[in-house]
């Protein structure tokens, strides 16, 4: 079984196709797209690469195929990997109608995409995607390294000509991923669709033990959530931002942490966050935070922080974050289960005391 939905912006329209075992059908995909280049160059990691590499190369037979792995992990995205990718194209001669392949979970999806759009002023690249953190992070067209005053800091927007999406990989996920992939699909049920977040919330058993029926059908209708919201507005002008949902705290515990949290894990904490401030500022009530609370519990996700975080270093790291202008700070509350909005000019003495109470949940 087999689904795709398009992603369609003012620009570009490309395919999403998600389902279990199809990915001998990605050289028809290409061809479908209208990809008709002779050169890939593959990037993956190197937990995913020894797993999953040789068998695309063979499926890929008849195209010249290169490939490049990176070490695993978030470090993994800096300008030192960039460098050394982009050497590696040149001497290979990889040109503008070459192809960039990357394969694997988010922090390969979104260093192999900026090297797509820098490399000769931007190349063609698909994402196949082998974390479920990837259903989120491959589709929509951001691409970005980190620098070390902050995640993402580096980045462009470029979109993947195709998303194939083979749910087969997921099996080998480490357990850890599966959980913290999850919380960002439990991201997009919160903040626009609570029947949806209802049902990760009943099936979280079947989630978890990687039931691929049901994890195609929540990929699937992640990615569906996602798309409405990038077609209506691609580079994040408006509605966008709603996608950020716990992620200004989030990209703050990653950086203090040195990337200790995972991403998802990170999320989860600052959508916690994110409902006890719009609560403390009568936005919403608490049924929304205890919900929230208990469907990330469903899922194993954390929903404190370690005492040992400086409550204000944290603070400093969010100042830097893009999408706050002027010390204004601006951030994705939940109004109600499934809604949330943009809320501006957010005190920062409050901001403190939530996050000081996060770490007595
Ligand atoms: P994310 O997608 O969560 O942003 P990564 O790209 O860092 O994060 O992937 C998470 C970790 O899981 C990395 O160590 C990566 O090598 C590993 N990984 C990714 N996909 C798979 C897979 N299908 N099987 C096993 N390990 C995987
Ligand atoms: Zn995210």
């Amino acid at each position: 079984m087999m689904r795709t939905l398009t992603i369609n912006t003012k620009d570009v329209s490309y395919p999403v196709v998600v389902g279990s075992n199809i990915i001998d059908q990605l050289p028809y995909y290409l061809h479908q797209t209208g990809i008709n280049t002779r050169q890939i160059l593959i990037i993956t990691d190197s937990n995913v690469g020894p797993l999953y590499l040789n068998k695309i190369v063979n499926i890929l037979e008849g195209y010249k195929v290169i490939t490049y792995t990176v070490p695993a992990g978030e470090s993994a995205k800096s300008i030192i990997q960039m460098e050394a990718i982009i050497e590696f194209a040149i001497k290979e001669g990889l040109t503008r109608n070459s192809l960039i392949i990357a394969l694997g979970g988010g922090v390969v999806g979104d260093l192999a995409g900026f090297v797509a759009a820098v490399y000769l002023r931007g190349i063609p690249f698909i994402q196949i995607p082998t974390t479920i953190l990837a259903h989120d992070s491959s589709v929509g067209g951001k691409v970005a390294i980190n620098h070390t005053l902050g995640k993402n800091l580096i980045g462009s927007f470029h979109h993947p000509q195709l998303v194939f999406f083979d749910t087969i990989f997921l099996r080998t996920l480490p357990e850890r991923e599966v959980k913290a992939g999850l919380a960002e699909v439990v991201k997009h049920g919160l903040i626009a669709d609570l029947q949806f977040a209802n049902l990760l919330y009943e099936n979280a058993k079947e989630l978890l033990e990687l039931n691929l029926d049901y994890l195609n059908e929540v990929i699937y209708k992640g990615i569906g959530i996602k798309a409405a919201i990038v077609s209506q507005d691609e580079r994040e002008q408006g509605i966008r931002a709603i996608l950020n949902y716990g992620h200004t705290l989030a990209h703050s515990i990653e950086t203090n942490s040195h990337y200790e949290y995972l991403h998802g894990e990170a999320v989860a904490i600052g959508m916690v966050f994110a409902s006890k401030l719009a609560m403390q500022m009568g936005l919403t009530d608490d049924i929304t935070v205890k919900y929230t609370i208990e469907i990330l519990r469903r899922f194993s996700l954390p929903v404190s922080i370690s005492s040992e975080f400086n409550s204000a270093q944290l603070i400093d790291t969010m100042m830097r974050d893009k999408k706050f202008l002027n010390n204004n700070i601006r951030m994705i509350l939940p109004t109600e289960l499934g809604k949330v909005k943009i809320v501006e000019g957010i005190n920062k003495e409050l901001l403190f005391a939530v996050i000081e109470e996060l770490k007595t949940n």
